[in-house]
């Protein structure tokens, strides 16, 4: 069964809107197999998001990603991968659609409530980044 992997980002943290993102996933029908808390390193960071590591907003991004505890945690279910994609809309929340999850109570590029692997591929290397075989349901 197909699997992906979200964070609930400081934003959503700060502004207890955890329940309200999990039950948009939920609601559409994908179930949680793994979740955690944790504080993110500057180093894990820059392996998470080493795709964008030398763009002139990473040390923003490092310091909001690392500013609090965040919620880790993998979804499954048919089609999870692009679905939570579509749920969250585009990366900037000021273009994100209104009904989407960055278009509802995004901020801005940076501060954008959600991470979720954006292929197959990074699906399971974020997978294994940040949960134990184990860990997982
Ligand atoms: P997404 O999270 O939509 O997959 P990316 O992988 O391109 O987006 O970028 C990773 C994260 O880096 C984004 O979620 C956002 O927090 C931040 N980011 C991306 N592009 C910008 C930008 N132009 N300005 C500021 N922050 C950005």
């Amino acid at each position: 069964m197909e699997k992906t992997l979200i964070i609930l980002k400081p934003d959503a943290m700060e502004r207890r809107l955890v329940g309200e993102v999990l039950g948009r996933f939920e609601r559409a029908g994908y179930d949680i197999v793994a979740c955690k808390m944790a504080r993110l390193s500057p180093a894990l960071l820059r392996e998470h998001y080493a795709h964008v590591a030398d763009r002139p907003f990473y040390p923003s991004l490092e310091a909001f990603m690392s500013s609090r505890p965040v919620v880790i945690a993998v979804l499954q279910g048919a089609g999870v991968i692009a679905k939570v994609r579509e749920l969250l809309g585009p990366t900037n929340s000021k273009n994100a659609p209104a009904g989407t999850i960055r278009g509802d109570l995004g901020t801005d590029s940076t501060v954008n409530v959600v991470h979720a692997s954006d292929s197959p591929e990074s699906a399971a290397a974020e997978i294994r980044r940040f949960f134990k075989p184990e860990e997982l349901v």
